[in-house]
């Protein structure tokens, strides 16, 4: 079985097992989890942030930041197609009140023209836009991603107008490897940042939210609040640790696998790709040509030996990652032509 579903199926390898066996452990509620405190450090300094805190899962880490920097009320620019804004249950909505402004991006992604033609003008009759959350790598856009000159330009709007930024980067180090930069040249141009320990890292759980010493501590209080403050968490954050020093270079193969599945999908009768728009470890893909909707494909496919997920009515998604060789991409690509083209 070939699972393509996504990047967070992974197991942790034995020696990640072996890591979170052995990890030093202690309250984290009370902030003495020397593990804990060792990984928030670290995540700090790649991402050039002054602090860092240890959140359960990417999606309290993204509301956490955004309930940290907006009112009720407060307008935040977005994309339509962002994590956030279509994947966390109305989150903002409920715990912070924050009302979006969404626009439509490039493959998710936002130019400054855009942004800067969303802010509005300081008007009693208008929200104030107060946040920008971006997303890199983009997840919907198939996995498309900021540069770092389009969020230097953003940043800079952002000073410009009294605005901040929070940066969804789930898959962060994923964008620092397409263009050959490091997480901190990305994460620098925003106020807050999350990464993602548990989706191309292969960590089971876990995201780090960054940013300020200061915004740190307003967010722990937050994290406390909405249930997330854990105790001997070391453990998690142990597999973590490992990850960053072990699965970050070897996400170049990711992105080799990625390609080369594009390429061979670019091949099949009734597939639509575009294999030059494949920069990381995400493939997305139009199956319309095959007379199937993208549910009834990958429920098909799913009993030959490849799982994917329908991302559209005729769109698919396949993701790379640590639990998936070169030669799996050959055995998924061999299994998609026999269902479509019989041999
Ligand atoms: C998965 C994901 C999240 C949420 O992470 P969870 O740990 O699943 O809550 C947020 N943003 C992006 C871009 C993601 O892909």
């Amino acid at each position: 079985m070939v699972d393509l579903r996504s990047d967070t199926v992974t197991k942790p390898t034995p020696a990640m097992r072996k890591a979170m066996g052995e990890a030093e452990v202690g309250d984290d509620v009370l902030g003495e989890d020397p593990t804990v405190n060792l990984l928030q450090e670290k995540v700090a300094l790649l991402t050039g942030k002054e602090a860092g805190l240890f959140m359960p899962s990417g999606t309290m880490a993204n509301q956490v930041a955004i309930k940290t920097h907006v009112q009720p009320g407060d307008e935040i620019i977005i994309d339509r197609d962002a994590h956030i804004y279509y994947y966390e249950c109305g989150a903002t909505a409920v715990i912070s009140g924050g009302q979006f402004q969404c626009l439509v991006g490039e493959q998710g992604v936002l130019s400054a023209e855009a942004i800067a033609s969303a802010i509005r003008p300081s008007d009693i009759h208008q929200p104030p836009s107060r946040l920008i959350c971006l997303e890199n790598t983009h997840n919907r856009g198939g996995g498309s991603v900021y540069t770092v000159e389009r969020l230097t330009a953003i940043s800079e709007l952002a000073v410009q107008n009294g605005m901040l930024i929070h940066l969804d980067g789930a898959r962060l180090f994923n964008a620092a490897l397409a263009c050959s930069t490091t997480v901190k040249e990305m994460a620098v141009q925003a106020d807050s940042v999350c990464v993602a320990l548990s989706k191309a890292l292969g960590a089971p759980a876990g995201s780090v939210l960054c940013g300020s010493s200061y915004f740190i501590e307003q967010a722990r209080r937050f994290r406390k609040m909405l249930g997330g403050g854990m105790r001997q968490v070391g453990i998690l954050a142990a597999a973590g640790l490992h990850a960053l020093d072990h699965h970050v270079t070897r996400l170049a193969e990711d992105h080799q696998n990625a390609k080369k599945l594009a390429r061979g999908l670019a091949g099949v009768s009734g597939i639509e790709i575009d294999p030059g728009e494949v920069l990381t470890n995400i493939v997305l893909f139009d199956v319309a040509g095959t007379g199937m909707d993208a549910d009834v494909l990958v429920e098909r496919l799913a009993t030959e030996g490849v799982l994917l997920i329908p991302f559209g009515p005729t769109t698919v998604r396949a993701v790379t990652h640590l639990d998936v060789s070169a030669a799996d991409i050959d055995e998924a690509l061999e299994i998609i032509r026999r269902v479509l083209e019989g041999f």
